[in-house]
């Protein structure tokens, strides 16, 4: 691995240039500004701590305890601001979603809450005069579950928005989508294309015949042909992806799968050379696109830092914080593979307690890669600084990852390499103690799992249900685990919601989805702060208001832990703030910014 050993050369090098994190308390009368008079929650250990004012500096934070100390700290210059009553948090930290793909979406036709097909139709013809006369025609978010007719539209009926330009449609778990006449052309995908190894193409009975829907691998083969966004376009896919996470409390973000389209990696660049990020962002590159996307990565560290001996000028100016792993805002954190599928695509040791619809026999789900490419990215990983994030949510996927990672140990030793189970929706008790064993961190999609909790329920039976997504069990262990939204998964990269899910768990039809799972507002504030920067590595730097760490910030209008449980999803995000700077403002005529509120 040459590139990652070079990657790794440069950053040690870079190390070596920026200086360290600083504990120095802050000087008298030299700080910016003072937070004062609300609920500021430092999110440091494992039981509730509060400060009585925060002191931010360059940056940083320069002091967190009472008051008087801190306003020993000002000066005329220094801002003091009165939090209200309000409440002021670590930055939010997302350890499962995909902002650039979402940013894509927001240039895409809004097919959420679609009602039946000629809702989607109708929302797709609307899309054509959004965007330039030679692009696809693509819309996102609709669920066949959800609408009148329970099914994807075809073919024919995608050829009535238009029969001679590429119409594609990914519903909200991007796992399943359908074609009209014209993107199979476009793409190369005909009767005689053989469906791809984990996924399929719908056909028509008793021939070969394309349909239109497609699922898995068969929609990512016509998915990943898609045409580039370019200039403007590819601008307004950061831009607009980092605001709608900085809307949601969220200073530090993620893309976990960059390299799904093709165009990702210069959309990344695009950010990184124009400095168009507010808010750090980590990515993982998507399995088979690891090489193009570490040698990308490489090239970026060859342009950002110093050759040898040279001055560190443009490295300082890239990154003036204190995590040198990142350059203007963009860190490569990982790799991510995709284990297996979703709620009726999960793959378990035990088969499904309800077959879901158009399955049948004994179905225990999909696999997606095999053993062997999963075991050699274990082998070539395990002891670099790239994480391995991998997509699970059935029980056979998590011994899957499991197994690689005991191969990995026996042959290289235990490495702090904390790889993520994304989702890990349904772990066997065996499987969490091994997971201890080895350090592996779940990060749960927490809102989703439970608002498709009924069909969970349905689908992988009572029990399985009640232990998914076993946060409380991780609590009792002591083990850190995470909750993500998986955005666009989920419709909103929003948090808050998040927390409500892990406290509250309740379905959408009402019922409570396993009670002893449920957890305390605290450690649902730990699951996005201090125990979210662990599992990316960066508890170093973010995750708790402490002296020397980055004043990455978030105020919100109550505090989590001091309402009804049930009312956590109406408190808001009034700010965001990245190392120092306002990012986010709940703007004074806005009457709801959070889904979920
Ligand atoms: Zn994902």
């Amino acid at each position: 691995m040459r590139h990652t050993a070079s990657i790794r050369l440069v950053l040690a090098t870079a190390l070596l240039v920026g200086g360290g994190c600083s504990t120095a308390p802050a000087t008298r009368g030299n700080v910016e500004r003072i937070y004062l008079n609300g609920d500021i929650l430092t999110m440091a250990g494992p039981q509730p701590a509060y400060v009585e004012a925060l002191a931010v500096d360059g940056g940083k934070i320069v002091f967190a305890g009472d008051a008087d100390s801190a306003m020993k700290l000002t000066s005329s210059a220094t801002e003091v601001i009165d939090l209200e009553g309000k409440t002021l948090l670590p930055g939010f930290i997302d350890t499962h979603g995909h902002m650039f793909y979402f940013g894509k979406n927001l240039v895409d036709a809004d097919l959420f809450g679609s009602k039946d097909i000629a809702d989607v139709i109708g929302r797709m013809k609307a899309q054509i005069s959004r965007i330039p006369a030679d692009s696809w025609i693509v819309g996102f978010g609709y669920s066949a579950k959800a609408m009148t007719e329970k099914r994807t539209p075809t073919r024919a009926e995608l050829d009535t928005v238009s029969a001679d330009r590429p119409v594609m449609i990914v519903d909200s778990s991007g796992h399943l989508g359908a074609g009209n006449s014209a993107l199979f052309r476009a793409t190369g995908v005909s009767a005689a294309t053989p469906d791809p190894q984990g996924g399929n193409f719908s056909r028509q009975p008793g021939s070969t015949e394309l349909l239109g829907p497609m699922e898995e691998t068969a929609l990512n083969m016509v998915r990943s042909q898609r045409p580039a966004f370019t200039g403007e376009l590819a601008d307004k896919v950061a831009i607009n992806g980092a605001a709608a996470w900085a809307s949601y409390g969220q200073t530090t973000a993620q893309d976990c799968g960059v390299g799904l389209g093709t165009d990702d990696i210069d959309i990344v660049r695009n950010a990184i050379d124009k400095k168009l990020l507010p808010i750090d962002v980590y990515i993982c590159a998507k399995d088979s696109a690891t090489d193009n996307t570490v040698n990308a990565a490489y090239a970026v560290s060859a342009d950002y830092n110093p050759k040898p001996g040279a001055v560190a000028a443009k490295l300082l100016a890239a990154r003036p914080d204190l995590d040198k792993r990142y350059i203007n805002r963009v860190r490569l954190g990982g790799i991510k593979f995709w284990l297996d599928g979703s709620v009726d695509t999960a793959w378990f040791t035990q088969p499904y307690a309800t077959n879901p619809p158009g399955k049948s026999g004994v179905y225990t789900g999909f696999r997606q890669i095999s053993d062997e490419t999963l075991n050699a990215a274990f082998d070539k990983y395990w002891t670099t600084d790239m994480q391995l994030n991998m997509h699970m949510n059935g029980d056979a996927a998590a011994d899957q990852a499991l197994h690689a990672i005991d191969l990995a140990i026996s042959k290289y030793g235990m490495r702090d390499h904390r790889p993520v189970f994304i989702h890990a929706s349904y772990l066997r008790p065996d499987q969490i103690a091994h997971m201890k064993a080895v350090g592996a961190v779940p990060s749960f999609l927490m809102g989703s799992l439970t608002s498709a909790g009924d069909a969970v329920s349905l689908f992988w039976g009572a029990d399985r249900a009640a232990h998914a997504a076993a946060a409380n069990t991780f609590v009792r262990e002591g083990m850190p685990f995470t909750i993500s939204h998986d955005a666009p998964v989920s419709p909103l990269p929003a948090v808050i919601p998040l927390i409500d899910a892990a406290v509250n768990r309740v379905s959408a039809s009402g019922k409570v989805m396993g009670p002893d799972e449920r957890i305390s507002p605290y450690d649902g504030l730990r699951a996005v702060t201090s125990m979210a920067a662990y599992q990316i590595h960066e508890e170093g730097t973010k995750g708790t208001l402490e002296t020397g760490k980055l004043a990455d910030l978030v105020i919100l209008d109550k505090n989590p832990l001091k309402v009804p449980p049930l009312t956590i999803r109406t408190i808001r995000v009034m700010e965001t703030i990245k190392e120092g700077k306002t990012v986010y403002k709940l703007s004074a005529t806005a009457t709801s910014t959070t889904p979920g509120a």
